[in-house]
């Protein structure tokens, strides 16, 4: 056991059929009261169950759940499941940090891409993409916490990047994605996900045509009410449906992430 909120008493594992009927159920009744105290219509929400760490074997349960769509942070780890796998169709969205070496493997079988972050990569994926004959859809990552080890390109540059990415047009940008500030405390989590809200926003008053559909995919098993209450359209949520994870969250985002904002 590691923090509170990663506790197994939260996240109970899910490893029948049942359970991850219970724990998705259950999710999209919070999702639905989230959506409701700010009037919102819980349709408008989408649900991309998060299936890093979690084995082939157990994902396949949830899968006969009805899972039809997973996230994934590593592509190492997603392309190892799309082929194990390949016989469920299952849509792989790749949610974390790519390296510009991985770009043919996301091409090749992502359904969509949520953690573009830099031209570079973009370049990377147009070019796999154009060779394929196939577009994908993307969504820009915002770093709305300040926090200068957390991916994502700055809130002040996103209006020239998308703009960058007008160039690629095997891009098919839906809107903005971020992580919130690791936190307990709303005080310090709401205001990540407004900023992203605001931004996109701002951009859509620029020109509309950048942002596309104007998604915001903002929210985690810890945090989709507060996302929800501030205007998220996709909520990425794993540990809630799946169990807490042993993986510390370390392994996914560089190790300082953690940190409290008083140890700065
Ligand atoms: C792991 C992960 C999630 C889901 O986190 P949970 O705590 O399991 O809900 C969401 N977004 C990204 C980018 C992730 O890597």
């Amino acid at each position: 056991m590691t923090t509170p909120e990663h506790s197994d008493s939260v996240f109970p594992l899910a490893t029948t059929v049942e359970d991850f009927a219970r724990h998705v159920e259950a999710v999209k009744t919070r999702i639905a009261a989230a959506a409701a105290r700010v009037d919102r219509d819980p349709k408008s929400v989408r649900l991309l169950p998060v299936s890093k760490t979690v084995p082939e074997d157990r994902i396949r349960v949830a899968v006969a759940a009805g899972l039809q769509e997973l996230g994934e942070n590593k592509v190492q780890e997603a392309t190892r499941k799309y082929h194990a796998l390949e016989d469920l169709n299952v849509r792989w969205s790749i949610i974390g940090h790519l390296q510009t070496n991985k770009a043919r493997d996301v091409a090749a079988y992502a359904s969509e891409f949520q953690a573009l972050d830099s031209v570079r990569v973009a370049a990377a994926l147009d070019r796999r993409l154009q060779a394929a004959g196939r577009g994908l859809p993307v969504f820009v990552q915002v770093n709305t916490s300040a926090e200068p080890q957390k991916y994502g390109i700055d809130p002040a540059d996103a209006l020239s990047f998308l703009r960058e990415l007008r160039a690629y047009s095997s891009l098919d940008v839906q809107g903005f994605m971020t992580l919130a500030l690791f936190s307990d405390d709303p005080d310090e989590v709401r205001p990540c996900f407004a900023r992203l809200r605001t931004l996109r926003d701002q951009i859509r008053d620029v020109d509309p045509d950048l942002i596309g559909p104007g998604e915001l995919s903002m929210g985690m098993s810890g945090d989709y009410e507060l996302a929800i209450e501030e205007g998220s359209t996709v909520v990425r949520v794993g540990q809630a449906i799946f169990g807490a994870r042993a993986t510390p969250d370390s392994y996914y985002w560089p190790p300082e992430m953690e940190s409290s904002p008083e140890s700065r």
